[in-house]
């Protein structure tokens, strides 16, 4: 079966078309600045060049019209219409307690997510304006939602409460959450596949360090416990998010400041993290590595309290699980940045890691990193979330 996998933003739809036997994607692409002037769409087929169409989106549904054209185009399509196409599935963020795994789209499935948008504001909406525009262009065509937040609803209350007042957990829902859900799912069961052994076996921390960035301690193949929370700010230190802070800074850093809660929250997600600690330099780690290396401190403070973070965050869930077999890498950095994979591996020492440093440096593919006498597996992993996407589809329908 061909499955369309869309990833919806509010002005922006990228799309992969798997084919499930063989697992291949078949066609790629991105509508970026859909509603804004500059509209495009670029198409790639592998194997074959990329195929840029400038043309105006004023909404979801041309983008999505637009999309469907390119994927059935006589010269750079791949099929021949339609009715080829055996299911779509959309990733949404938030899934709150109610989604805990993929489900099929109905009009009560889409009035759940919308309640949910009060949780994810900026992301839920949008998925279901591509929800909607991909409904309205492929009616009769099963829908799928695949939710961010999904795999780790089975984290036990313990790892999901907050030390707040019960009662904003019980009138609000004020709890952690976790984000990066179909990758630590999908990283954690790949990489016991690549020792050989049932992750139902194995205790096992994903490290999800891209822009966005995320830990999470995969128990016998369940979450127990990540490190974003009701929201992906919380955590690790991220390309421009805080992660974890003292929570009596806001209030502090608004007095001194004169910012207000909304000025502040957005310094925290689109100012801080590496880039607001490198003093505005970069939130891309390759420039942050190349300007350490020629002696900038600021740049060199980020990547070091980013990779401590990391490391304190492995230590608590090597306790949290009460040992730990595997640690993999995975995401832009996870799975390409030596200096970042080195500097928290330096930290590991005293769990009996050891790794091969040339093998440390080795880029985006699966490998087991750690020495044969490391006493935890090291690995990179690269992720795929369009596929862990697409064979949740196929366990659904
Ligand atoms: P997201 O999906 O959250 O936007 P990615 O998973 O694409 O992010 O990760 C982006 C990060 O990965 C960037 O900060 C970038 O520095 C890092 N990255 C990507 N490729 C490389 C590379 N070749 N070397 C070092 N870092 C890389």
């Amino acid at each position: 079966m061909k499955i369309l996998v869309i990833n919806c933003g509010s002005s922006s739809l990228k799309y992969q078309l798997i084919d499930s036997d063989s697992e291949a994607v078949l066609a790629k692409g991105l509508a970026e600045r859909i509603g804004i002037d500059g509209s495009s769409l670029t198409h790639q087929v592998p194997g074959r060049d990329k195929v840029e169409k400038k043309e105006s989106m004023p909404d979801h549904n041309v983008a999505v019209r637009l999309v469907i054209e390119a994927l059935t185009d006589h010269e750079h399509g791949v099929i021949d219409s339609l009715s080829e196409i055996g299911a779509v599935g959309h990733r949404v963020v938030h899934g709150g307690e109610k989604f805990t795994s993929a489900v099929l789209i109905d009009d009560k499935v889409i009035e759940d997510i919308d309640a949910l948008s009060a949780l994810a504001p900026l992301h839920n909406p949008a998925n279901l304006i591509g929800i909607d525009a991909c409904r309205k262009n492929m009616p009769g065509t099963p829908m799928v939602a695949v939710f961010d937040t999904a795999f780790h609803q089975s984290m036990p209350k313990k790892a999901y409460l907050y030390g707040l007042p019960y009662e904003y957990y019980e009138k609000h829902k004020v709890r952690r959450y976790g984000f990066h859900g179909t990758s630590h799912d999908f990283v954690s069961r790949h990489a016991a596949e690549m020792m050989g052994k049932d992750r139902k076996d194995l205790k096992i921390i994903v490290c999800h360090l891209g822009n966005g960035a995320s830990v999470s301690a995969v128990k016998y193949g369940k979450c127990v416990d990540t490190s974003m929370g009701l929201t992906p700010l919380e955590g690790l230190l991220m390309g421009t998010r805080s992660g974890d802070i003292d929570p009596a800074i806001i209030s502090y850093i608004s007095e001194k400041e004169g910012l207000s809660l909304q000025e502040i929250e957005a310094v925290l997600n689109k100012k801080s993290g590496v880039f607001g600690l490198s003093g505005y330099l970069s939130s891309d780690f390759r420039d942050l590595d190349q300007a350490a290396q020629a002696g900038n401190e600021l740049a060199k403070n980020a990547l070091e309290t980013y990779c401590y973070r990391v490391a304190k965050y492995i230590g608590s869930y090597v306790v949290a699980m009460q040992g730990i077999d595997i640690i993999a890498f995975t995401a832009g950095c996870g799975e390409n940045n030596y200096s970042v994979r080195k500097g928290i591996c330096d930290y590991l020492d005293c769990l009996g890691v050891t790794v091969d440093d040339e093998k440390l440096k080795i880029r985006g593919e699966d490998l087991i990193v750690s020495n044969p006498d490391s006493k935890v597996t090291v690995m990179i992993v690269p992720t795929n979330e369009e596929l862990a996407i697409a064979r949740q589809i196929m366990e659904l329908i």
